[in-house]
């Protein structure tokens, strides 16, 4: 599910607000699960790690201030707890019955990747130019202006190897618990050359990792839940062209093309890519009030394997 799932453009984040759109959620889920789906879910957490880190910032000189990855793994715990007691009211208010749980979740990146090189995922506050060049002398952050707005510092988006805790969300999800999992991407670690895990700052593409998630399970279909109903060609462009259904190798020749937005629907199309590769059978993208109708057939954009055109 994507950002808009918790949070809408435009809102001011408020605990209020999020438990409105969590709600919302939470009945299009258990819709699914009433269909005879079994579900495991994992979100985005963007605009309240920002928050965190903004208030980090506010507080610097009184509460020294947390790594990402600790901002991280307090979201996870924050939008886990929220999304899990609203899934719990809508299944009780349904009359079913079925354990609904949070995994923290850490998730394995390569020390080398050369995301750590190369910066790209801008987060946290916006400082003027003077604090951002302070900041980059004194902590050695990579920061950029960001369209007009400010700077903002930028953290690397390593590839998503693997979820740490894997098994254990299996054995859940097979117990018949609604698991949600490896929330914003998950925590990034790394192993050390001692076998240890440490937490890296630096933020995984939560669809990247959705794709990974879905293929831990056996997840025969991945659902992209996000604020569009279809994938486009020509996105908001007079020859504008909704996709219905696509195979994989249209998908990569499409994403060839540049159809799709880096850091949007980008990773979206990659992660459906890679799942079909890794033997899923069906990838949904759609708008999350959708999801019950493209699950029909009726709408959202399905990428399906190529014997299957
Ligand atoms: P999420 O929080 O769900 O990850 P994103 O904003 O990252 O949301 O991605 C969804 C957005 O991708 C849409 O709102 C749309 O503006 C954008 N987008 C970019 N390219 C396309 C495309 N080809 N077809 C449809 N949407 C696209
Ligand atoms: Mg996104």
């Amino acid at each position: 599910m994507g950002g808009n799932a918790i949070l809408q453009r435009g809102q001011r984040g408020t605990t209020e607000e999020q438990l409105e759109n969590i709600r919302g959620t939470a009945a299009s889920i258990v819709t699914i699960i009433e269909l005879g789906y079994r579900v495991v879910l994992t979100h985005g957490n963007g605009p309240q790690v920002g928050n965190i880190l903004l208030q980090q910032e506010e507080a610097r000189t009184i509460v020294p201030p947390s790594p990402l990855d600790v901002c991280g793994a307090q979201t996870q715990g924050q939008l886990g707890y929220l999304i899990q007691q609203s899934l719990d009211n809508e299944l009780s208010h349904r009359g079913l019955r079925m354990p609904v749980v949070t995994v923290l979740t850490q998730v394995l990146v390569e020390a080398h990747d050369p995301a750590f090189r190369n910066p790209t995922k801008p987060i946290g506050p916006f400082y003027t130019e003077a604090k951002a060049r302070r900041l980059m002398a004194q902590k050695g952050w990579a920061m950029r202006e960001d369209s007009g707005r400010g700077w903002r510092r930028l953290v690397p988006s390593p590839k998503p190897l693997a979820i740490w805790e894997a098994s254990i969300i299996r054995k859940l999800v097979e117990a018949g618990a609604v698991v949600i999992s490896t929330a914003g991407g998950g925590i990034p670690v790394v192993r050390q050359a001692d076998g240890r895990l440490q937490g890296v700052e630096a933020v995984i593409d939560k669809d990247l990792a959705a794709q990974i998630l879905a293929h831990e399970v056996g997840a025969d279909s991945l659902l992209i839940l996000t604020d569009v109903q279809q994938v486009s060609l020509n996105y908001r462009l007079p020859d504008e062209v909704k996709l219905g259904r696509i195979t994989v190798s249209q998908a990569k020749q499409y994403q060839k093309e540049g159809h799709f937005k880096a850091g949007s629907m980008g990773p979206k199309v990659e992660a459906a890519v890679r799942a079909l590769e890794a033997g899923a059978r069906c990838v949904i993208i759609t708008a999350l009030d959708q999801a019950v109708d493209a699950l029909a057939g009726h709408t959202g954009t399905r990428v399906v394997p190529d014997d299957d055109a």
